[in-house]
């Protein structure tokens, strides 16, 4: 077992036909895997081995695909670093994940602090033949085209995905060759991808979603990727009306966003299929799409510690809002504060048993202890399951806001907004209080053109919901804060508005 293995089958069945796609250049299942080979060497080479860790800190360029593939056929350990890190933000994964060496471009190789480049001794860089670390590309060509892949054991580590916790420093959740192997697999049978599909990869590779959900399952299934920097409509737009892209993988803000652009049907001619993850879907975005474009969107659950997939709504069974049932192999229960499941309806914590879930958090044997009980995984969201089996995500245990006792999950209250006609974005999410403990905030981002006063909206809410969910305070905004995969930061929206209440 090795999930490089993915890349060496895709060249055995159809050498030629097309694995990747970036900015107009193509590369076929053969190439891939002869740079992933080339990669493989290289590194060999320079003396990394079995279980040694490998940093990529790399932005969505075909580089991170042929290093990611080549550390695996290795057999070292894949240290993903998100690209909007900073110098000690980088400089804490490093040290935490004792990584050997680090793949990077020129440009962001000035985040990577001088020390760190002395310890770790192997800097690749990916461009700039004046760079004085070692180039990726010369390395590569110096090496051989031809590498037998390391057999993995199941147990053995594959990748270090650092969660985007977006407090405190965050932990490195080691996932496995099985780990990601079977949900490559599942994600890839749930979502019907075939060796026809194109699918569209703006996500951050950096992130499970981008990595697992849709790069390895995509080439699992011998689709083709294609691979862009970043969200950008333009681009999007372009890879569907060049391209013919079928599949589109998003998170709700940009199916959020892509509502409120001009576009029709006919714009997203090739696209047969919508996915969304990683954050709450409002089943209003889903309703004003279906509408729109004609199409569902198909919504998937998971977290990094579970690789990431967990649950899916599929489509021969779909349910507006639901985040489905567990895939393939895995299982999912709703408890209480002892663990004991929750009847049927009632709210609870979910948690998750099967062979996605991760092998802990590297070097935190603590944090592991916390989180993995009797093989469950306790997830820390908060939801329950219908009489079908299909299950309701409701928020994170630490979003809930407790407002003097009374319980206030945000999605509900963002579900409210999401009603109204003018709403592109709302964010709701809990502020300390004196008296009452937390008080309830919302930031909400109007439709271009729309016009409504903050009152009206209030007045909106207090006609729809119990006083004690109804915001103590609402504020329009031209934007809100986000992270790389498209997610909310409501901590920061927390602390800002903690700042102006001083
Ligand atoms: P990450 O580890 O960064 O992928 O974040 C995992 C968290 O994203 C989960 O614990 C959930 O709170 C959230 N999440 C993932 N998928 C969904 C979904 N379909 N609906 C709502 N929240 C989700």
């Amino acid at each position: 077992m090795n999930i490089a293995q993915n890349i060496e089958r895709g060249r055995r069945i159809f050498p030629q036909k097309t694995a990747l796609i970036f900015e107009g250049q193509c590369f076929s299942y053969e190439e891939l895997d002869e740079r992933a080979n080339r990669v493989a060497n290289g590194l060999q080479n320079l003396g990394i081995k079995k279980g040694d860790r490998v940093a990529l800190y790399l932005p969505n360029i075909p580089e991170f695909i042929f290093a990611y593939f080549g550390i695996q056929k290795l057999g070292a350990v894949l240290v993903s670093i998100n690209v909007m890190l900073k110098r000690d933000e980088i400089w804490y994964i490093l040290n935490d994940s004792g990584s050997k060496a680090i793949i990077t471009t020129e440009k962001l190789r000035s985040n990577v602090p001088d020390r760190d480049l002395v310890d770790l001794g192997r800097v690749l860089l990916t461009d700039s033949p004046n760079a004085t670390g070692l180039k990726l590309e010369e390395l590569m060509a110096i090496s051989s085209p031809i590498f037998q892949c390391v057999e993995m054991e199941p147990k053995d580590p594959a990748t270090i995905v650092y969660t985007s916790g977006t407090t405190g420093f965050p932990k490195g959740a080691v996932l496995s060759h099985g780990n990601v192997v079977s949900n490559m697999h599942s994600q890839r049978y749930s979502c019907g991808i075939t060796p026809n599909d194109k699918l569209l990869l703006y996500l951050p590779l950096f992130h499970c979603f981008g990595q697992n959900a849709i790069l390895n399952s995509g080439l699992n299934a011998g689709a083709t990727i294609i691979l862009q920097r970043r969200f950008k409509l333009e681009r999007v737009m372009q890879a569907i009306a060049q391209e013919g892209a079928t599949m589109f993988f998003g998170v709700p803000t940009v199916f959020a966003k892509l509502l409120e652009e001009n576009l029709d049907e006919f714009n997203w001619r090739s696209v047969r299929y919508y996915f969304s993850a990683a954050a709450n879907l409002p089943v209003e975005i889903v309703r004003r799409w279906e509408e729109k474009f004609g199409r569902p969107i198909y919504q998937g659950y998971g977290l990094t510690e579970t690789s990431p997939c967990a649950s899916y709504n599929h489509p021969w069974k779909y349910k507006t809002g639901s985040i489905g049932m567990p895939i393939d192999n895995v299982e999912m229960k709703v408890v209480d504060e002892n663990g004991e499941e929750v009847p049927v309806g009632e709210l609870g914590e979910i948690i998750i048993r099967g062979p996605n879930v991760m092998l802990g958090y590297w070097n935190r044997p603590e944090e592991t202890a916390k989180v993995l009980k009797n093989g469950w995984f306790y997830t820390g969201d908060i939801g329950y399951m219908d009489e079908d089996g299909d299950f309701y995500l409701v928020d994170r245990l630490k979003d809930m806001i407790n407002v003097s006792g009374f319980k206030v999950y945000p999605s509900e209250v963002e579900r409210i907004f999401y009603q109204h006609p003018a709403v592109a974005e709302a964010a709701v999410y809990g502020v300390a209080d004196g008296i009452k403990g937390e008080v309830v905030y919302a930031n909400v981002r109007l439709l271009a053109g729309a016009s409504i006063t903050e009152a009206e909206l209030m007045a909106f809410c207090q006609e729809r919901m119990a006083n004690y969910k109804v915001p103590h305070k609402i504020e329009l905004v031209d934007s809100l804060p986000k992270n790389a995969t498209g997610k909310i930061l409501k901590t920061v929206l927390r602390e800002e508005a903690m700042m102006r209440k001083q």
